[in-house]
């Protein structure tokens, strides 16, 4: 091996990192569980309108059922005051008052056991809507500290993205322009690696053994001179 094909292969080796590094960031656990949470948050938030909505057809319900008990004990009330005021003294009056006052207490009685019941429906839910609720805050401080735990760890990656690419363009400033542009157009259409070894007969590039004629000649060149590999057409250092 020999110069500018051991510099290229250092820069490479610069370049894997650096697409390792950015694969890192793209591919951080803690982004994938970030996105969970926030799926998570999104379902349960449509959960919590669901069940609010029922909440509060029901507390609706309720409270008209309240003014119809509330109405029907006012007319009691009144009904109860005339036959104690002695105003009313024909006694076929009274009677009818005091039938209607009786059908006013079954009335009551009917519409609070109705009440009872809405009461008794809305508890469970009450319970559902309180749990969702906690579970809500929960995944609200979990993607907090997911969004930043993200933020650390990109930093962290992004500080060593920074370093590595300085050591790249310091090695790469000494590969001739021409080798460097080939790297470059190679590299970019062939997964990231445009310049590999020839390791013992394979091409670390594909990973093809070569034709025992093309290995042939390839190491008879001058070890200075560009192979490039029959296989992948990469820039293969021997
Ligand atoms: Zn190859």
């Amino acid at each position: 091996m020999a110069e500018p094909y051991d510099t290229l292969l250092q820069v490479q080796g610069h370049d894997t990192e650096l697409d390792q590094l950015r694969h890192r960031i793209e591919a951080l656990p803690e982004r994938t569980a970030l996105a969970d949470v926030r799926a998570r948050r999104a379902a349960l938030a449509a959960t919590l309108t669901e069940v609010g909505a029922q909440v509060d057809g029901l507390a609706a319900r309720q409270s008209a059922l309240e003014e119809q008990i509330a109405a029907s004990a006012r007319r009691r009330h009144e009904l109860e005051e005339r036959m104690r005021s002695g105003a009313v003294t024909a006694s076929r009056d009274l009677q009818a008052m005091d039938a209607e006052v009786n059908q006013l207490a079954d009335r009551q009685r009917a519409l609070e056991d109705e009440e009872l019941e809405l009461m008794e429906e809305e508890e469970p839910l009450d319970v559902a809507l309180a749990e969702r609720q906690a579970e809500a805050v929960a995944l609200e401080a979990e993607e907090a500290r997911l969004v930043a735990a993200v933020a650390e760890a990109e930093a962290g990656l992004r500080a060593s993205i920074d370093t590595v690419a300085a050591a790249r363009a310091a090695v790469a400033a000494g590969l001739p322009e021409d080798l460097a542009e080939r790297y470059e157009r190679l590299r970019s259409h062939l997964g990231g690696v445009g310049a590999a070894r020839l390791v013992g007969g394979r091409c670390d590039g594909c990973h093809l053994t070569l034709p025992s004629v093309e290995l042939e000649r390839i190491n008879n060149l001058p070890e200075d001179q560009l192979a490039t590999c029959p296989q992948c057409d990469r820039i293969l250092v021997h």
